[in-house]
């Protein structure tokens, strides 16, 4: 499985040319898209998310139980494997995590109750939430809020996972918390991470990026690519 990127370009209606021929491989694990402010991450992965339309280019999520998906042309096809959390992932507040995580398990179609019960009980394990599960969300800090979306992001148990800019605003531990618990979904997915925090793609992405002005200026591995700066 690897999802290929190849020559996207996109100009916005008022003229900013936020992707500007991005092409990139990644393979299963942690990949880490590292880039200032309007560098063009967010455009980047709306698209992969079939939120957006490229000028050009193509997206293929390749060899998905022997299937290749045109991500382009096959959104449906995408977003049945996809878990996406956006950059202003907002929650409900007078609503407790199991409450909303059920709510949104019916949505992704687990029609099944018992299913159900089991599918919201091993995510909120999973993100370390399952003690402060019947605490409204409004009482959340932002660390377990962004834990929260993750949960919900893995419903369907998809094969790529997007996150944009997630931990922008956490405290280190929780930032630690949450790298970490990316870096294990890995294992069975590709998971795309996009951040400004270099220190973000350091210790845990095993593939990264850097794109600035919707231009990649370089990826590989993080250690090689900090030797070729
Ligand atoms: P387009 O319609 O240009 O292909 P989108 O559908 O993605 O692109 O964008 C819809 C609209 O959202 C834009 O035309 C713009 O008015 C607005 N918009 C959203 N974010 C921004 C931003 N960062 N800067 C300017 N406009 C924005
Ligand atoms: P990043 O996520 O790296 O901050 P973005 O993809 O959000 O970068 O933005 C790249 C550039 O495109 C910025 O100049 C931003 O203002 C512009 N932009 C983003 N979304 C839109 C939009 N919908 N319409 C117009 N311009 C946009």
């Amino acid at each position: 499985m690897n999802l290929l990127i190849d020559g996207l370009t996109k100009t916005y209606d008022n003229g900013v040319k936020a992707l500007n021929g991005v092409s990139l491989t990644i393979e299963p694990g942690l990949f880490g898209l590292l880039g200032p402010n309007g560098a063009g991450k967010s455009s980047l992965m709306r698209t992969i998310a079939t939120l957006q339309l490229p000028d050009q280019g193509r997206i293929v999520m390749q060899d998905v139980n022997g299937q290749d998906i045109d991500v382009l042309t096959q959104p449906d096809e995408l977003r049945k494997i996809l878990g996406y959390l956006p950059q202003d992932f907002g929650v409900y507040p007078r609503i407790d995590a199991v409450t909303l995580l059920d709510h949104l398990a019916v949505l992704k179609g687990i029609h099944n109750g018992k299913e159900r019960k089991e599918v919201v009980e091993t995510l909120l394990q999973r993100v370390n939430l399952w003690e402060a599960r019947k605490k409204n969300l409004s009482g959340y800090s932002g660390g377990m809020r962004q834990r929260f979306g993750i949960a919900q992001a893995l419903l369907g148990n998809p094969k790529l996972i997007i996150v944009d800019e997630p931990t922008a605003g956490l405290d280190p531990a929780e930032r630690n918390r949450f790298l970490n618990l990316l870096a294990g979904l890995g294992q069975e997915a590709i998971v795309i991470l996009s951040t400004h925090i270099v220190e973000d793609v350091q210790e845990l992405c095993a593939q990264m990026a850097i794109i600035n002005k919707g231009t990649v200026l370089l990826s590989g591995h993080p250690l090689d690519a900090v030797q070729m700066v």
